[in-house]
């Protein structure tokens, strides 16, 4: 498991990550995890020269609840401002 503090970090891993054949490894499919009370992202990915398969899991707890919380006001926000109240 790689922990990461935020979600720039975790692209940058992924954008960072080689193949062993120099080839570069692409997104095949995603899933969230929440495991005893902690997010992660499973990746699995492909590697876009020999296709190799590769699974990797980001310990994102660090950053996921925060983040969440803040898209939820900003969600929450816009839905309840006052100024829109009326109209
Ligand atoms: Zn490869």
């Amino acid at each position: 498991m790689i922990k990461v503090n935020n979600r720039k970090e975790q692209t940058n891993y992924l954008k960072n990550l080689k193949c062993e054949c120099g080839g570069n490894f692409l997104e095949l499919e995603k899933f969230h995890n929440y495991i005893d009370g902690g997010h992660s992202d499973l990746y699995k990915l492909f590697c876009d020269e020999c296709n190799t398969r590769k699974e990797l899991v980001f310990d994102i707890d660090s950053y996921f609840t925060k983040e969440f919380l803040e898209t939820f006001n900003k969600f929450y926000k816009k839905k309840y401002d006052p100024r829109h109240k009326f109209i």
